[in-house]
């Protein structure tokens, strides 16, 4: 292990000590000392007071001071977990859930699963009975309310990161206002790292709803009107650099930017702001070649959510001493995660953002500028431990002019299918009069309903059906897939299918492959079922159980061992979840055609022709006519089967279809009738 400076003792000013030696790591004070010094220790006693005189409380705080990790603990020792009662933090990162969960136990002294859990999808880490505090996603919450749709077991539920008004966010504040108006002794904390705060206080505050006589203003505990409490961290000045002229590699300037701060600045950590994964580890091998040629002392680590455990906790450990950390991040650290000593920020000024299209129904993951909020928060990063500096890889001029204010509520730029079915599943019957933080455009709305009419999930009068509606519900996937596995129960080959919904729940079943594609190609292969990629993944799946989970021919293979581990996980949850829906996990015994049959009744809508006499790999598909292209992932790319269906699209330069299984049109006329007899096919 790394060598830790010596703590301090009691005498000491831990506040000085801070300030002084800024960048050691966080061995260097005792937890409980640190815990004293966090911005929010000051706020203890009014917070609590704020809390249970108010239903809702929303908490206002730089990252870092102390809101995720430090109020729920407050509330255990306020004794809000008395009398089995669970205290609630969701997030909506699971990397968040995961990191935050560990660092409170490890701050309150017990096992993680114990008094501190966490919950995410596919994985309980809670000991009913034991845990007082949960962590959990914020999507984990909405489906426990179909459960529990009142949620009683919990006394607090703390909705954290609100500022980045995820869907599930958005949803969730909306029901906890139905919630509240149930269960006045329930209390809400919303946590929130920037002011826009302020619209969410707004859309709680149910204070001047006409009351009956007894219930005159003064006589309402709690009160209905939401407090406000501004936790003013210690937070440094940040000096903010702009470039004289615009980008045009922000990779390659991001490289010379660090190279040059490590040159000629002080020590101190730096943190560099990329889009994606594929943009983290290219910017981490480059600064470690530089790094190499140069026999200078820079570490550069990688933080993204895809990343290995064993990877992120690198992120937040010491590194040897005389060296400077370089993380190079997504979004992810811009506020969900504290990381300590960071002194300078590089910012690509950009990040990966979805824009859902209901028209021609896809989803484009593009790399877009961020908001001004965005930019704020990332410089912000910079001046934790002493004064900073951020250096922006964009003009000034497009900071002003270019950039948004702030970013644009997911709700409204997303797909809502799984949405818009949890709703219904959790009786909200009218979807256009839902209580809306922000409205999602009708288009999105009218596209997700059809879909759920379309496999069945809701009638005609837009009602949840019994028992195809409730069941797709109760599974955490996307309702399309939720279908395919109740028909492969009725098909006799939900074995395999729940192994392949699981394969296609992880992040990728094949490792990183970053200038190997020819030997990735050469691997799947190996694999590559005729037809398609779903059997494929069955395939893979198939000879990791005969290698005898061996991690070795996973490494031979390029598969990645970690992601099997996971779909043997999730592959168990689902087929435990089927039983429990009363239905049957059978195995077809190879016979593959009713696997086949099975992503048809789920996925019909996503069948597609191939287009006769132009490009190679172009489809129309059936449904509309649009035009779409085999993604070159797929084992299919160069194969262009006559009719084919798939489970993803985006958009990049060409609307790509990935995840595709070869069908015969007949069956679309025997699994989806209503679907397809009005429309015309061509053989
Ligand atoms: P906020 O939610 O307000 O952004 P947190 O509660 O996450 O703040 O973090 C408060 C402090 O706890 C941080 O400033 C840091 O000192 C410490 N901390 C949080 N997470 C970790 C971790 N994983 N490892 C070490 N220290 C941490
Ligand atoms: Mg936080």
């Amino acid at each position: 292990g790394a060598e830790r400076p010596p703590l301090l003792t009691d005498e000491d000013d831990g506040l000085f000590v801070m300030a002084a030696q800024p960048y050691y790591s966080s061995g260097y004070m005792t937890i409980e000392r640190q815990r004293q010094t966090l911005p929010a220790f000051k706020h203890r006693t009014p917070l609590l007071y704020l809390i249970e005189n108010h239903a809702t409380t929303i908490v206002i705080g730089e990252t870092g001071s102390g809101k995720t990790t430090q109020i729920p603990q407050y509330l255990v020792e306020g004794g809000w977990s008395e009398g089995g009662r669970l205290i609630a933090c969701t997030q909506p990162r699971r990397i968040a859930v995961q990191t935050v969960a560990a660092r409170v136990a490890e701050e309150m002294h017990v096992t993680l699963g114990q008094e501190v859990g966490y919950s995410i999808r596919f994985e309980d880490m809670t000991t009913p009975g034991v845990t007082k505090i949960k962590y959990l996603t914020d999507g984990v919450l909405l489906r426990e309310m179909m459960e529990d749709p009142l949620l009683v077991r919990y006394s607090v539920i703390m909705v954290d990161e609100a500022h980045e008004r995820s869907i599930s966010t958005d949803i969730l504040l909306g029901l906890l206002k139905k919630v509240q108006r149930r269960r006045p002794e329930l209390r809400l904390i919303i946590a929130s790292a920037t002011l826009e705060a302020r619209s969410i206080a707004a859309f709680f505050d149910t204070s001047a709803e006409r009351r009956s006589q007894s219930q005159a203003m003064d006589l309402v505990f709690p009160s209905r009107k939401p407090a406000i409490l501004s936790i003013e961290g210690k937070t440094f000045t940040v000096q903010i650099f702009y470039t004289e002229e615009p980008v045009s590699d922000y990779v390659r300037d991001a490289v010379s930017t660090v190279n040059s701060i490590h040159k000629l600045e002080p020590p101190g950590d730096i943190l560099v702001f990329m889009t994606g994964q594929d943009e983290v580890d290219e910017t981490v091998q480059l600064i470690q070649h530089e790094t190499e040629n140069r026999h200078s002392d820079l570490v550069a680590l990688p933080l993204y959510a895809g990343l290995a455990r064993v990877d992120q906790e690198h992120a937040f450990g010491p590194i040897p001493r005389g060296k400077r950390k370089v993380i190079v991040a997504t979004n992810i650290a811009e506020t969900s995660l504290t990381l300590e000593g960071i002194v300078y920020v590089v910012d690509s000024g950009f990040s990966k953002q979805r824009f859902y299209n209901p028209i021609k129904d896809v989803e484009a993951l593009i790399t877009a500028p961020i908001s001004r909020a965005s930019a704020q928060q990332r410089a912000g990063r910079a001046g934790r431990v002493r004064p900073g500096k951020c250096y922006r890889l964009y003009t000034e001029d497009d900071y002003t002019n270019l950039m948004s204010a702030e970013t644009v509520p997911e709700i409204q730029r997303s797909n809502l299918t799984s949405t818009i079915l949890q709703l219904k599943a959790l009786g909200i019957d009218s979807i256009m009069r839902f209580d809306w933080l922000a409205s999602p455009a009708p288009e999105a709305m009218v596209r997700a309903l059809e879909t759920i009419f379309a496999i069945g999930a809701i009638d005609s009068d837009a009602k949840l059906t019994s028992p195809t509606g409730f069941q797709i519900a109760e599974i955490p996937l996307h309702p399309m897939l939720g279908k395919t596995l109740i028909a492969s129960c009725a098909l006799g080959c939900a074995l395999e299918m729940v192994t392949i919904a699981a394969a296609l729940s992880v992040q990728s079943i094949w490792v990183p492959s970053r200038g190997r594609q020819k030997e990735l190609d050469e691997a799947k292969l190996r694999f590559a079922a005729s037809e398609g990629d779903h059997i494929t993944y069955l395939n893979v799946f198939e000879g990791f159980l005969q290698s005898q989970r061996s991690a070795q021919w996973c490494h031979r293979n390029l598969i990645n061992y970690q992601a099997l581990k996971k779909v043997e996980d999730i592959r168990s949850h689902l087929s435990k979840l089927l039983q429990r829906l009363g239905l049957a996990v059978k195995s077809c015994e190879r016979d593959i055609k009713v696997i086949q049959k099975a992503i048809v009744a789920g996925f019909f809508a996503n069948a597609c022709q191939l287009k006769i006499s132009v490009e190679q790999g172009c489809y129309k598909r059936i449904r509309d006519g649009e035009e779409v292209f085999i993604h070159p992932s797929s084992v299919l790319f160069r194969v262009s089967p006559k009719w084919i269906i798939y489970h993803a699209n985006t958009v990049t330069e060409r609307h790509y279809v990935r995840e595709i299984t070869v069908i015969e049109s007949p069956w679309l006329m025997e699994l989806a009738p209503h679907f397809f007899h009005h429309k015309s096919m061509e053989y």
